[in-house]
């Protein structure tokens, strides 16, 4: 294996990553020698073959981060965030090079990543480190004295991200973490790994303390597991599928009871009530299931429209699907509209659902197909009629595929919202301020947007309710994860005369 790789990114740029294990601020070979290979969804062709942690690696990674702990511990909160900004401004220098990763990795478009998914990274970092001198506790009454709390890191601490907007989850973790005081260990996609080798890189020239950020690719079940299963981590902040979630929570409850919080999956209702802007939900709606070809946690995949407007809507809906032709093809190129699927895995859990859609008795509105041969590409695919207890209607599809249904009243949407496993994300629209908060107040969801869909920002807390999970990234939430509570009591003495 070489120890750098080299792609080919945007506008012939060439990017040159290396491909070790990140590990007390250098590029080493995993120590049983195991490797992943990365491949281009849209070609499906290898790009290079990189090193992969095994059990001794993280070790190693955690014992590195022990001393990255406690020299951490030294360094005030405003020289802490000092090393926030400059990582943020390093992330925005090298933003082309981090997109065009992304884009060859995981197939995000690149206008993606330089318009949204690398400015919320940047801007996270920002906002964490505007806290670096504001995590303070409370004073308190106390019979006989007084007492006082403060917030104290948890010590060494793992992130196992997935592969969607990875280096904007990463930061997630990551910027909390260490404002907090923590070490943190990432361990990035098996899907996604070539922006962690560059951040990386970013970390050690920000003048991180040698073991604070201990970054490696590798598989859930040996990486992923053997981070999880550590006695001397502390917390495992985790994004990725329930299957996988459970799977650390397991891991904690056998070892050491480690802190974990869960972002897991979703299966978005986005409501259409008729009193709505029209063209605005028709926009926002479409927006939200086929960003990011609907691999996001977020998207809104089950479209619930009242049936005063529903035909008018589907005819919109479909309407505009034709009025603009996505243009599929290679992420890098500014033109194209529609990256490829992650993965061949993933590809055909996609095409299986949409299989599953039209066996179901629902009516297929447009798409439904794989385009090409090449790659892993899936057309923008809408079902109208879909019944409640449909797999589509239920399932999280974590692909371009639209399901959409009619309701009559408030309490029956909010009824049909509500029965799902998931609670991450929900949209509603309605020009009715008043319907806005009843129903934003009725729905099971960690988090609601009002005649918009998603609106991301760093200030504002991330995380679902019910099986989407627990915990929160961004905001001032987030940190009460990263943190723990010490009371110190204080026994004031008379005075002895
Ligand atoms: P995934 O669960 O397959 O993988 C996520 C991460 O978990 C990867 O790094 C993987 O290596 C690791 N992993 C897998 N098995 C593991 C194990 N046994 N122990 C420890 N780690 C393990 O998910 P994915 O396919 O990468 O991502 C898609 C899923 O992530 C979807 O369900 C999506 O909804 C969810 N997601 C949620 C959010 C959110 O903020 N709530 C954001 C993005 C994605």
């Amino acid at each position: 294996m070489d120890s750098s790789l080299t792609i080919t990114g945007v506008q012939g740029r060439k990017v040159t990553v290396p491909t070790g294990l990140f590990i007390h601020n250098e590029f080493v070979p995993s120590v049983t020698g195991q490797t992943l290979a990365v491949e281009n969804p849209s070609t499906g062709e290898q790009l290079g073959t990189i090193s992969a942690a095994g059990l001794e690696d993280i070790n190693k990674a955690v014992k590195s981060a022990k001393a990255g702990f406690e020299a951490w511990k030294a360094v005030s909160g405003a020289a802490r965030a000092r090393v926030l900004l400059k990582l943020a401004d390093l992330v925005e220098r090298d933003a082309q090079d981090l997109a065009s990763l992304e884009a060859v990795d995981s197939g995000t478009l690149f206008t993606d990543s330089m318009g949204l998914n690398i400015p919320q990274a940047v801007g996270c970092l920002r906002y964490y480190a505007g806290w670096a001198d504001k995590i303070d506790g409370k004073t308190l009454e106390l019979d006989g004295g007084f007492a006082y709390t403060h917030r104290e890191p948890l010590g060494v601490c793992g992130a196992i991200v997935p592969w969607n907007a990875p280096l904007m989850i990463t930061i997630w973790k990551l910027a909390p973490a260490l404002v907090t005081g923590n070490a943190l260990i990432i361990k990035t996609s098996e899907n996604s790994p070539l922006y962690g080798l560059r951040l990386a890189e970013l970390v050690k020239e920000a003048g991180v303390p040698a073991g604070l950020v201990n970054i490696v690719a590798g598989d859930g079940a040996n990486a992923g597991q053997s981070l999880s299963e550590h006695m001397e981590v502390r917390k495992i902040a985790f994004t990725g599928s329930a299957f996988a979630g459970r799977k650390i929570l397991q891991a904690s409850s056998r070892t050491n009871l480690k802190k974990v919080s869960l972002e897991l999956g979703g299966k978005g209702p986005s409501i259409v009530f008729d009193d709505c802007d029209f063209e605005n939900a028709l926009l926002w709606t479409r927006i939200g299931i086929t960003a990011n070809n609907g691999q996001i946690c977020a998207a809104g995949s089950r479209i619930y429209v009242q049936e005063s407007i529903y035909d008018r809507f589907i005819e919109a809906y479909k309407k505009a699907a034709a009025d603009a032709p996505t243009v599929a093809g290679d992420p890098l190129d500014s033109a194209t509209t529609k990256g490829p699927i992650v993965s061949s895995a993933q590809h055909k859990k996609v095409l299986d659902y949409i299989r599953q859609g039209k066996e179901c008795g629902a009516r297929l509105l447009f798409g439904g197909e794989q385009i090409g041969e090449k790659g892993y590409f899936v057309q923008n695919t809408a079902f109208a009629d879909v019944a409640d207890d449909a797999t589509i209607m239920r399932e999280e599809i974590f692909g371009p595929v639209a399901s959409i249904a009619k309701f009559s009243s408030e309490a029956e949407v909010i009824s049909k919202a509500n029965d799902s496993a998931h609670g991450l994300s929900a949209a509603i629209f309605t020009n009715d301020v008043n319907r806005a908060h009843r129903v934003t107040k009725a729905l099971e969801s960690g988090q609601v947007t009002v005649n918009a869909w998603a609106m991301l920002s760093p200030n504002v807390p991330f995380g679902g309710v019910k099986e989407s999970g627990y915990g929160r990234d961004m905001g001032e939430d987030a940190l009460e994860g990263w943190t723990q509570v010490k009371a110190v009591k204080f026994h004031i003495l008379p005075a002895r005369l």
